[in-house]
This record gives structure tokens, C-alpha cells and sequence, in this order.
């Protein structure tokens, strides 16, 4: 989905859905982890100030997530917004920068390579930022069991807990 900057007057305005296999690679490329995207809900606006593209989103949809501790997969559901200026000259001292700084915003800027905006991929990359680099589907969550791999969260496994190696049979065979 891309749009070209001479179709944009002052302001865009638009509501989609992504749902699309290739979109969803393309954030799993981004990010290296394990997580499956489903569809993803997207409000945007653009608004145009000379130079400089002011792009407000907000992205619903739910990511399934592969816990670090038991490697069962979660959803996570998310509703983010997030707020970024492209512009088409990386001139500080161009109305943008001032702007920003009295504001004293700290936007995400980024530099428009071509003349026109790819949504798609603007989405992608802010959808990968949502991926965290960790994460466990419970902060309780008990983890596979090293010995036997059975998922302790659905209950004891038959492992015996008392390891001769531990460092109190040590002690027990001192006395
Ligand atoms: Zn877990
Ligand atoms: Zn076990």
C-alpha cells in the first residue's frame, strides 16, 4: 500500500485491515523471533507541513508469542500508537527540527527515500517494535522440566527432586 506524496493535499486519512501473508513475513524477518502476526487493524493520518509528513497511527491486533520458559505459544494482544515525521530533507534547520525542538517532542524521524510512502512498510517496522525481545506467557510460569522437557505448568512430572549432586548430599555424606 503505497501513496504518493503528490496525492497528499494536506491531510490523509485512512482505516484498514492487514491481513496478508507477506506483510506478516516481512515483520518476522524484521525481528528474528518466533512470533506469528494475525491480522492487524490500522488507523492513519498524515498530515503535510511543507516538507514534512506528521504520520499518527495506531495499530490493534493480537501477536502469539512463544514463551522463553515453557515454548508454548500466548497471545498477546496489543493497541499501540505511535507517532513519526518523514521528511523529504535531512536539513536541520528545516521547519521540522525547530518545530520538534520547541515542542520539545522527541518524534521518530526518518528520511523519505523516494516520492511516496509505503505504508505497508512503515506498519511492519512499527509492529516490529512491539515484539519483545523477551518474554514469558506468565511471570509464574514453572518452565519445562530439565530433565524430562514435561511442561511443569500442567503439573509435577515423575522426575525425582532429590538430586544425589546437590551440594546437600554433599553434606549428608560428610557427617
Ligand atoms: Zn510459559
Ligand atoms: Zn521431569
Amino acid at each position: 500500500m503505497k501513496i504518493k506524496l503528490s496525492d497528499i493535499d494536506d491531510s490523509y486519512e485512512s482505516h484498514f485491515l492487514v491481513d496478508d501473508d507477506s506483510f506478516f513475513r516481512r515483520v518476522k524477518d524484521m525481528t528474528d523471533g518466533e512470533e506469528k502476526t494475525s491480522a492487524v487493524s490500522v488507523d492513519i493520518k498524515i498530515k503535510r507541513k511543507k516538507d514534512a509528513y506528521y504520520i499518527d497511527g495506531r495499530l490493534k491486533g493480537s501477536l502469539k508469542l512463544r514463551c522463553k520458559r515453557c515454548i508454548e505459544y500466548f497471545d498477546n494482544d496489543y493497541d499501540e500508537s505511535f507517532s513519526l515525521i518523514l521528511t523529504l530533507s535531512d536539513d536541520n534547520d528545516s521547519d521540522g527540527t525547530s518545530e520538534r525542538e520547541l515542542k520539545g517532542e522527541d518524534l521518530q524521524r526518518e528520511l523519505l527515500s523516494s516520492e511516496e510512502i509505503d505504508l505497508l512498510d512503515l506498519i511492519a517496522e512499527q509492529l516490529a517494535l512491539l515484539c519483545p525481545m523477551s518474554y514469558v506467557c506468565n511471570d509464574n510460569c514453572n518452565g519445562l522440566c530439565r530433565k524430562c522437557g514435561v511442561n511443569l505448568n500442567d503439573g509435577d512430572c515423575a522426575c525425582d527432586d532429590s538430586n544425589e549432586s546437590s551440594p546437600f548430599a554433599v553434606l549428608k555424606n560428610l557427617k
